[in-house]
C-alpha cells in the first residue's frame, strides 16, 4: 500500500491533492494528520461517504505495509526508511536524501497539478471528486485573485467544471464562516494569550478552556498576535487532558522536538501533544525550558552540606553531630536509608529514647535520581511539600537537592535583601494605655498575671502578630498570640496547673494553649529561628530570639510585639518600621525571597491588602507581580491554598479580596479565570444571597458557595477538578447535583418540578444556585421556599375539619401544597373548602 502523509494543520489544498493521488493510483490511502485546517474538516464531514475509505488514523496504519510515502503541499521529510515521493508548490527547500523524490511545480495551488495528471491520464471522475479537487484550486488562488495564479489553475478548474463540480458545496466549505462558539473561542484564545520568557524571539502562549467541539487548529490563524510571533502554542482543555498545538516560523524553535519531550510530535513548524495531569503553569514552565534548552540534568542543585551517620549510632550520638542542621542523613551500610529531622531527634530524647537507633526514626522521604532534569524536578518538588529531596543512585547517598533552591532558580532570584530600612535604633513606644482601652478588662487583667507569672519562670513574654497591628487599628481583636522567650510549653503547664486550667501543648512545635473559665483562648508559642537565617547586617537587637520570630512572619504590618512581662508590661516594639507601614496603610514583606520562600504569602499579602484597604509597597508589589507570573503558586501546597481560600471567602470584604486577586492574575492563576462583568455581578448577588436565605431558612451557608460562583463557567469536568485539586471535596461531591438542579430549575417552568428540586437539593449551596439565576426565577425561589415554610395547611387543621390522621393526610397535604406553590388559592378559607369538597365530599 501507499500513502499520503498530511502535515499537521494541513489546508484544503493539501487535501484536495491527497485525494487526487488516491484517485491516481489505487491502494493509495490520506494519512490524517492530528489537527488540520477548519476547512478539511467541512470537507470530511460533507464528503463523508466519499472519502471514509480513502482515510486513516497514523495508529492504525502498518508501516511494515506501506512500500510507498506521498509528501503533498510540504517539503518536511518523514522519518521512514521507504521511497518518499513528495509534490510541492512552494519554493524548493533543496532538501536532499536517499529515497527522496522531489517534484516541484509553479501553481498557485497543488491540486492543479494533480487534476491534470487525472485528465491526461483519462482517470474518471464524478461531480464529487471534482468537488473535492476544486475545493485546493480554489482555495489557494484565493478563488483566482492571488497574484500566484496561474493558466494551469484556471485550466483544471474549468475541467472541473465540466465535470460537474458542486458549486454550492464548494462556496459553504471555502467560506470562514464564524459560528458563535468559533468567535467565543477566539475571543477567549486572544484575551489569555501572553508572551513566554525566551529571551530574542517571540514566543507566545494562550489557552481555551471553553467546551468547544471542532478542531481548534483552524482557528489560530485567525489569532492576530500569533501572526507576528516566531513561535505559539495553545493549550486546549479537554476533560481532563491538555491537548497542546505548536507553531513555529523559526528555525531554532523546532516544535517538533519540543513536542517529542512531551510525547508528541509532528513537525519542526506544526506539531502537537496531548497531556494528562499538568496543569497550566507547569506547561509554560516545561515549555519555556524546553525552548530555551535549560532542561539538562541538575547537577548544580545537588549540595553536600549534610551530616551523615550510620543507622546503628545512637539518637543521644546523633544529637551530638546533627548540631546547628535541621537534617541528618542516615546510611545503612553505606547505602542510603533516610533522614532524620532535628525535631524527631530532640522529640525522641523527650521521650527517653536516646538510645534508640537512627534508624528507627529516619523517614526515607522522596528521593530523585542525579540524572533527574530540571523540569521533573519543578514537577516533583510542585508535587511534594517537603523542604528537602535526598539524591540516590543505585542506593547510594548523592547528596540533597533543597526545594527553596529550584524555586529560587525559577523565579530568577537570588539575593535575600532586607525590604525594610533598619531603624538605627529599635523604635519602642508605650501601649499600655492603649492596652487599657482596647482590652476588657477580664483580658487585660489576665495578660498582666501571665506577664508576672513569666517574669517569675525568668521568661519575656510578648502578644505579637495580628491582635497588636489590630491594637493599632484599633479594631477588636481578641485572637491573641502569645510569643515567650523561654519555653512556652513549660509556661502553660506550669500556669495551668496552679491555676486549674484546660490546656493542650505540641512539644514538638514548642507551642499550645490555655482555655479560660470565660471561654478566651490564649495561643502561645516559643520564640523561634526557623529555618531562614537572618543576614548578618542586623543591629544587635536587644533580644535575639524574639527578633529572629518576628524575621520570620509575613508582613511589616504584622511583626508589632507588645511585651506583657510585668516590668515591662505595654511596651511596643517595632523592629522592621511596622508602625510606620500601618499608618501609610502599606503590606510589604520582609525580605525579597520571602514570597519565594513561602508562596502562599502571595494570597495573604492580596487578602490583608481588601480587608484592610492597604496598596502593596512598591518593591513587594513587584516581588509580588514576579512571583504569580513566575508560577510561584504552583509551589504552594494546595492544601495551604483551600485554606487561604475559605479564609479570603469568610471576610468581610470578599469581592475587594477577590478582584484584588484578579488584577495581580492570581485567579487566573489558580483556577484559569478572570473576573468579568458577568462574574462579578454573581457574585455580588451571591453576597446578597447569603444574607436573604439566612433570614429565611436560618442556615450557616458554608462561604465556600463563592467556589462555585468563581467557577461557574466552566465545563463540568473542569471545574470538578479545580475542585479536587484545591481540596474542596464536599464541592466537587456536590458539583454534579449542583448543576443539574440549576439546569432544571432554569429550564422548568413548573412550579411543582421547581420546588421537587430544591427539596432534594443540598440547601447549603442555595445562595450559589440561585445566584445564577434571572430575576423572574428566582422570586419563584423565594415564593417556594416561603410557601414551605408557612404552608396554608398543616395536619391540625385537618384534624379540626374531622379527618382522622392516616396515611391519606399527607396525600391530601401535599396535594394542598402543589396546588398553593402553584397559586391555585387565593386564601386559607379557599384551601380549606377544596378539602372539604374533594375529601369529604361536602357539597
Ligand atoms: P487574622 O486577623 O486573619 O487572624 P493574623 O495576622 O492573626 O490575621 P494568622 O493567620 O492568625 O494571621 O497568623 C498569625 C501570625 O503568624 C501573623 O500575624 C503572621 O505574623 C504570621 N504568619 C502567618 N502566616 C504566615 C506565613 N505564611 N508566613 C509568615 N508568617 C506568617
Amino acid at each position: 500500500m501507499q500513502v499520503v502523509i498530511l502535515d499537521e494543520g494541513s489546508d484544503l489544498d493539501a487535501f484536495s491533492s491527497a485525494y487526487g493521488l488516491t484517485l491516481l493510483s489505487p491502494d493509495t490511502y490520506i494519512l490524517l494528520p492530528n489537527s488540520y485546517d477548519y476547512k478539511v474538516r467541512k470537507t470530511l464531514d460533507i464528503f463523508q461517504e466519499k472519502v471514509k475509505n480513502k482515510v486513516l488514523k497514523k495508529q492504525d496504519v502498518d508501516f511494515s505495509k506501506v512500500n510507498k510515502a506521498f509528501i503533498v503541499d510540504s517539503q518536511n521529510i518523514p522519518d521512514l526508511d521507504i521511497p518518499i515521493e513528495i509534490f510541492d508548490h512552494h519554493p524548493n527547500k533543496n532538501l536532499k536524501r536517499k529515497n527522496v523524490k522531489i517534484h516541484l511545480y509553479k501553481t498557485g495551488s497543488l491540486s492543479s497539478v494533480i487534476v491534470k495528471k487525472l485528465k491526461k491520464q483519462k482517470i474518471k471522475i464524478d461531480k464529487e471528486d471534482a468537488t473535492i479537487l476544486a475545493l485546493g484550486i480554489y482555495e489557494d488562488t484565493g478563488g483566482f485573485k492571488f497574484l500566484g495564479t496561474t493558466n494551469k489553475d484556471l485550466k483544471a478548474y474549468s475541467y472541473l467544471l465540466n465535470v460537474g463540480l458542486d458549486l454550492i458545496k464548494l462556496k459553504y466549505i471555502v467560506s470562514d464562516t464564524f459560528e458563535l462558539e468559533d468567535t467565543e473561542a477566539l475571543r477567549e484564545i486572544i484575551k489569555n494569550v501572553e508572551a513566554l520568557p525566551v529571551e530574542n524571539k517571540k514566543v507566545l502562549i494562550s489557552y481555551l478552556v471553553k467546551k468547544y467541539n471542532k478542531d481548534t487548529a483552524w482557528i489560530l490563524k485567525y489569532v492576530r498576535p500569533f501572526e507576528e510571533a516566531d513561535a505559539y502554542f495553545l493549550v486546549v482543555n479537554q476533560k481532563s487532558k491538555k491537548t497542546i498545538i505548536a507553531r513555529s516560523k523559526d528555525k531554532d524553535i523546532d516544535v517538533n522536538k519540543i513536542m517529542f519531550q512531551l510525547d508528541g510530535g509532528g513537525h519542526p513548524f506544526a506539531a502537537s501533544t496531548t497531556l494528562v495531569g499538568f496543569d497550566y503553569g507547569e506547561i509554560k514552565n516545561f515549555l519555556t525550558y524546553l525552548i530555551t534548552g535549560k532542561d539538562k540534568p541538575v547537577s548544580q542543585f545537588i549540595k553536600n552540606d549534610l551530616p551523615v551517620v550510620e543507622s546503628d549510632l545512637s539518637l543521644s550520638q546523633v544529637k551530638s553531630i546533627i548540631n546547628r542542621f535541621k537534617y541528618v542523613v542516615v546510611l545503612q551500610s553505606g547505602k542510603y536509608a533516610g533522614i532524620l529531622t532535628d525535631k524527631t531527634v530532640n522529640n525522641a530524647i523527650k521521650h527517653g529514647l536516646k538510645n534508640e537507633k537512627a534508624i528507627t526514626f529516619a523517614q526515607e522521604l522522596i528521593t530523585v535520581s542525579p540524572s533527574i532534569t530540571f523540569l521533573q524536578l519543578l514537577k516533583v518538588v510542585s508535587n511534594y511539600d517537603i523542604g528537602i529531596f535526598p539524591v540516590v543512585e543505585k542506593g547510594f547517598y548523592k547528596g540533597v537537592i533543597y526545594k527553596k533552591n529550584v524555586i529560587k532558580t525559577l523565579a530568577g532570584l537570588n539575593e535575600d535583601k532586607p525590604l525594610f530600612n533598619l531603624p538605627s535604633k529599635v523604635k519602642t513606644v508605650n501601649y499600655s494605655e492603649r492596652l487599657k482601652r482596647f482590652f476588657p478588662k477580664y483580658v487585660l487583667d489576665l495578660l498582666k498575671e501571665i506577664g508576672k507569672f513569666s517574669e517569675k519562670l525568668g521568661y519575656r513574654s510578648f502578644i505579637i502578630g495580628g491582635v497588636v497591628r489590630d491594637i493599632v487599628l484599633g479594631k477588636q481583636n481578641l485572637d491573641i498570640d502569645i510569643i515567650v522567650e523561654g519555653s512556652a510549653v513549660e509556661l502553660i503547664k506550669k500556669y495551668a496547673k496552679e491555676n486549674n486550667l484546660t490546656y493542650h501543648v505540641y512539644p514538638e512545635f514548642m507551642t499550645g494553649n490555655m482555655v479560660f473559665p470565660s471561654g478566651l483562648k490564649l495561643d502561645f508559642a516559643t520564640a523561634r529561628k526557623e529555618e531562614y537565617d537572618s543576614p548578618g547586617s542586623y543591629p544587635k537587637v536587644e533580644k535575639a530570639d524574639l527578633f529572629q520570630d518576628l524575621y520570620r512572619r509575613d508582613f511589616t504590618i504584622n511583626t508589632l510585639a507588645i511585651e506583657i512581662t510585668y516590668s515591662n508590661f505595654g511596651k511596643l516594639i517595632d523592629y522592621f518600621n511596622g508602625l510606620v507601614d500601618i499608618k501609610e496603610k502599606r503590606i510589604r514583606i520582609l525580605h525579597t525571597l520571602s514570597f519565594v520562600e513561602d508562596p502562599i504569602r502571595i494570597l495573604r499579602a492580596l487578602r490583608f491588602a481588601g480587608r484592610l484597604g492597604f496598596k502593596l509597597e512598591n518593591k513587594t508589589e513587584n516581588l509580588l507581580k514576579h512571583a504569580v507570573e513566575k508560577d510561584l503558586l504552583n509551589f504552594a501546597p494546595t492544601g495551604r491554598i483551600n485554606l487561604e481560600l475559605n479564609l479570603t471567602f469568610k471576610e468581610e470584604k470578599v469581592l475587594d479580596i477577590l478582584k484584588i486577586m484578579d488584577k495581580y492574575k492570581v485567579l487566573y492563576k489558580l483556577f484559569g479565570i478572570t473576573l468579568d462583568r458577568e462574574k462579578e455581578k454573581i457574585l455580588v448577588k451571591l453576597q446578597d444571597n447569603f444574607l436573604i436565605f439566612k433570614e429565611l431558612l436560618n442556615i450557616n451557608f458554608p462561604s465556600s458557595n463563592y467556589i462555585y460562583a468563581l467557577l461557574s463557567n466552566y465545563p463540568e469536568e473542569i471545574a470538578y477538578n479545580l475542585l479536587k485539586k484545591y481540596h474542596f471535596d464536599k464541592e466537587a461531591k456536590y458539583l454534579n447535583e449542583f448543576l443539574s438542579a440549576f439546569k432544571t430549575i432554569e429550564e422548568s417552568q413548573d412550579r411543582y418540578t421547581i420546588y421537587k428540586t430544591l427539596k432534594s437539593f443540598n440547601r447549603e449551596f442555595l445562595p450559589a444556585l440561585t445566584s445564577f439565576l434571572d430575576s423572574e426565577k428566582f422570586k419563584v425561589i423565594i415564593d417556594l421556599l416561603k410557601k414551605e415554610k408557612n404552608p396554608l395547611i398543616k395536619g391540625e387543621e385537618l384534624i379540626k375539619l374531622g379527618l382522622k390522621p392516616s396515611p391519606e393526610f399527607k396525600t391530601i397535604l401535599e396535594d394542598v401544597f402543589v396546588k398553593y406553590l402553584n397559586d391555585y388559592f387565593e386564601s386559607k378559607e379557599m384551601a380549606l373548602s377544596y378539602i372539604k369538597k374533594k375529601y369529604l365530599k361536602e357539597v
